[in-house]
């Protein structure tokens, strides 16, 4: 029982990173840091101990990290990303050698030359005039504490462990700490620190838990068992609610997951818009497992099946046997629904460990997706004979990945037929009408887009890597993941322009990056004559719902206007308003994050 008679009501105003009312009690996660006590000059061999001890306590904290990743929950896997960065920064010469080198030049101990390497990193960020980067010191600062505290034997609870419902209050959660929430007993958290870029708040929304961060003072008011209500829609936190707030916040709350469902319990209705238009709205998958979500959150079928997994998972190559199999399975699974199976997309941020690439200086722009196939006519034709020989058990469309020019469309079709005449030879079945489509990804295939859609079936944008490599913007980088926009009106033109040409030709044009599940983002993607969006299955049913809400004739002159604007900033506050008005309730409910 919580004892409330003397606790006192506050109400703090942080920022709402994840949207969703809790109403539950407080456990304070103490992330204080480790105090260095000592600064101790050291001599003789002992230096040589302190090295080996920092490199030790170096690779204790990879191999945490490293497991941490492993265990990964599936929501937020395709968040990796972030726990490859804190690894990468344990090999960053400014916190690896620069504190080895304080070790032997200033024949310090080890902890006190880590410190000493914090402070100039963060003398560094300091002088860095944006936000969004100079508030990256923070995941220095969490990889720095685990440093110490593998070079101190002190451990931190583990949240992993935490087996009661409660709201995590702490000073900073690290992506790490993110990654070991057991979100069956964590109903939602605050922070002091964090804003809503940290890798904080984008775990808090991929595992869709309420979440509220920046809070500042939180820790210094929240005492261990409080009763708090946490509003991850407008950043509210109130501490030992009073009755009226509690009753007050369990409505919300109950509109909230009334709203949530009723948009789920419609999700397996047709999307189609006030004036008519059918709009083919499907699931972006990485395995068969996820086949079931996107059938439950009502996805018309797969636009893309991403085929890299299974050649991640495998220990050597899988054979032709196990993808035949697996493409199977899909094909029957999703039928009479269609699935999209793009060929391999190794490279880049996917690496193979047991394949022959080369590390590369800028894998992104190197032997990735189609080019690296076109290298291995083997591997190539193994995975297209696979598809062709699912294609008989259900629905399948062939699809390449990262088309820069028509040579490669050419090279790639002269392949399939390749393997198609040895099929023939060898009387195998496969669907002579198979669909074969590419991805426009790239910025030549946008400029080539009515000479490339002469030799296809259907386009299907991939917006993820076409901001990359048309704003020339990292995906993976977070440093410039402020500049990641896909409001960038030079992208709304990149994508106006392959649509023109795909409809021009006569072929089916899709959008499968994650823009196309982006509440903000559908009625402008409408407007742009899209008819065919695919997405993460979470995303499907509200997407599907702000469809049955608007107009296609009315999104379109929305997009005029919206052309006529030349910057991110102001697409985007335009298209906020726009959003806010064809649906209101979204803003409401905190699903228009502007
Ligand atoms: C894309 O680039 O938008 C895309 C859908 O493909 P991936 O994210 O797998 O590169
Ligand atoms: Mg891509």
């Amino acid at each position: 029982m919580i004892d409330q008679t003397f606790a006192v009501k506050k109400t703090i105003k942080g920022i709402a990173v994840s949207p969703g009312i809790i109403i539950g009690k407080a456990r304070l996660v103490d992330r204080s840091r480790v105090k260095i006590l000592y600064q101790y000059l050291i001599t003789g061999d002992q230096l040589n101990r302190q090295v080996e001890r920092f490199k030790e306590a170096i690779r204790a904290t990879e191999e945490q990290l490293t497991m941490l990743k492993k265990r990964m929950p599936e929501q937020v896997n395709q968040h990796g990303f972030i726990l490859d960065s804190c690894l990468m920064m344990l090999k960053d010469s400014m916190l690896n050698e620069a504190t080895i080198q304080k070790i032997l030049n200033e024949k310090i101990n080890a902890e006190w030359a880590l410190k000493k390497s914090l402070e100039e990193i963060r003398k560094v960020f300091e002088l860095i005039d944006d936000e969004y980067i100079s508030t990256r010191i923070n995941d220095v600062e969490n990889v720095t504490e685990k440093i110490l505290r593998n070079l101190s034997g002190e451990e931190h609870e583990s949240l992993a462990e935490i087996n009661e419902r409660v709201i995590i209050v702490a000073h900073d959660l690290s992506p790490a700490d993110t990654t070991e929430l057991n979100i069956n007993m964590v109903m939602g958290f605050i922070t002091d620190v964090g804003g809503r870029t940290s890798h904080t708040a984008i775990m808090a929304q991929a595992l869709e838990i309420p979440a509220v961060v920046g809070l500042e003072t939180a820790t210094d008011f929240v005492a261990d068992g409080d009763l708090l209500i946490v509003d991850g829609n407008t950043g509210d936190v109130i501490i030992n609610p009073d009755d009226s707030d509690i009753i007050h916040y369990q409505e919300k709350q109950l509109q909230h997951e009334e709203y949530k469902s009723s948009i789920a319990r419609k999700s397996h209705l047709p999307a189609i818009t006030l004036d008519g238009r059918r709009i083919a709205v499907k699931g972006n998958i990485e395995f068969l497992e996820e086949v079931a979500a996107v059938k439950e959150n009502g996805g018309d079928g797969i636009g893309l099946f991403r085929t890299e997994f299974l050649y991640l998972k495998s220990k050597g190559l899988p054979s032709e046997e196990e993808l035949f199999q697996d493409y199977r399975e899909m094909a029957e699974i999703i039928s009479p629904d269609p699935v999209t199976i793009r060929t391999l997309d190794l490279g880049g941020d996917k690496f193979a460990s047991d394949l022959e690439i080369a590390r590369e200086m800028n894998p992104a722009l190197g032997l990735r997706a189609i080019r690296f196939c076109l290298k291995e006519p083997k591997i190539f034709k193994s995975q297209l004979r696979a598809i062709l020989r699912a294609s008989i058990y259900g629905k399948v469309q062939l699809m390449f990945p990262m088309i820069s020019g028509l040579q490669e469309i050419l090279d790639a079709k002269e392949i399939v037929a390749e393997v198609k005449d040895e099929l023939d030879s060898k009387k195998i079945e496969y669907d002579r009408d198979i669909a074969m489509g590419i991805m426009i990804e790239v910025p030549s295939a946008v400029t080539m887009a009515e000479v490339l859609a002469q030799h296809v079936d259907f386009f299907s944008i991939g917006t993820n890597d076409l901001i990359q490599y048309g704003l020339a913007i990292d995906r993976i980088n977070e440093h410039v993941a402020y500049m990641y926009q896909p409001f960038h009106p030079a992208i709304l033109r990149m994508i106006r322009h392959v649509v023109n040409a795909a409809k021009d030709a006569g072929i089916g044009v899709s959008l499968c990056g994650e823009m196309a599940g982006d509440p903000l983002c559908v009625a402008v993607l409408l407007g742009l004559g899209i008819e065919e969006l695919s997405m993460n299955a979470r995303a499907i049913p509200l997407v599907k719902k702000i469809i049955r809400s608007i107009s296609v004739e009315e999104a379109r002159a929305e997009f005029e206007k919206v052309m006529r604007l030349h910057t991110a900033d102001e697409v985007r506050a335009h298209i906020s308003d726009q959003m806010k008005r064809l649906v209101p309730e979204l803003e409401e409910k905190g699903y228009l994050d502007a």
